[in-house]
């Protein structure tokens, strides 16, 4: 049997008591698909009820650290007590609004390792490194922290989201066949760390998509789920990309 889509809503800074009602309404049990829906953190608790088999919970990002002097962190031990298993890290808004070094990246990879969350990790390129032809070098050079980890664990739980920074909130999207052959790339690189990782890995495509579009995506063989970002704060829609992903 093939792998589960994993299709994961990013709510980013958006939304409120209003669309936490409407997500506990929806529908995004699905056999063939893993949800893992991720809100602004303040209101994990207040959407604990989604939990399902199918569905989880995650936050947008971590702190590196455990605990201490660090205002407006939130912890890998706090996003668990409140429900969540999983976190997006690295997402490129982190990366270029408040300048997260790979260093940190990584920090936060183990530190949500150690405490036994689900990690995506987000990769991507810029407009101006796909033009220049180095949007390859960019993407695997992002996957270096890896290889630097060298932790089995932490291989096991990562999922990793290729999301073209030009294509992020743009209504512009890679090509099917783009994405594709940058995710049979990331593949290759992650099965050099290890047989057997490369072929359980999940890969995600993010960067504008909609129920209009998910499909042509999961088409392509490497690509096994999707990232949502604007999709994912109107329910419906992100319900209809739930039973598309679920069910190719
Ligand atoms: C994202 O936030 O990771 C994202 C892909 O956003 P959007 O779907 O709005 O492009």
């Amino acid at each position: 049997m093939g792998k589960k889509s994993l299709v994961v809503a990013n709510w980013k800074c958006n939304g409120g008591i209003e669309l936490v009602q409407s997500y506990l309404k929806a529908f995004l049990e699905i056999d063939g698909a893993d949800v893992v829906v991720c809100p602004p953190v303040i209101f994990l608790t207040q959407l604990r009820a989604l939990i399902r088999k199918n569905v989880s919970l995650g936050a947008q990002d971590l702190s590196a650290f455990e605990a201490g002097p660090y205002t407006g962190n939130i912890s890998s031990e706090m996003i668990l007590e409140c429900g969540g298993t999983w976190t997006l890290i690295g997402h490129s808004e982190r990366r270029a609004l408040h300048l997260e070094s790979q260093e940190e990246v990584l920090q936060k990879l183990q530190a949500a390792n150690r405490a036994g969350l689900k990690t995506i990790l987000c990769v991507g390129e810029t407009l101006a490194d796909r033009k220049s032809g180095h949007a390859v070098e960019k993407v695997l050079g992002q996957l270096d922290i890896l290889r630097e980890a060298n932790d089995a664990a932490l291989l096991d739980n990562l999922s990793i989201a290729y999301e073209p920074i030009w294509a992020i909130g743009t209504g512009e999207t890679a090509s099917p066949s783009e994405a594709q052959s940058m995710h049979e790339r990331i593949r290759e690189k992650v099965s050099s760390l290890g047989e057997t990782l490369g072929g359980n890995l999940r890969i995600l495509y993010g960067g504008s998509v909609s129920a209009h579009n998910c499909g042509s995506f999961l088409k392509e063989g490497d690509i096994d789920g999707v990232l949502v970002g604007g999709s994912c704060l109107n329910v419906s829609e992100f319900e209809k990309i739930v039973r598309i992903c679920g069910s190719r």
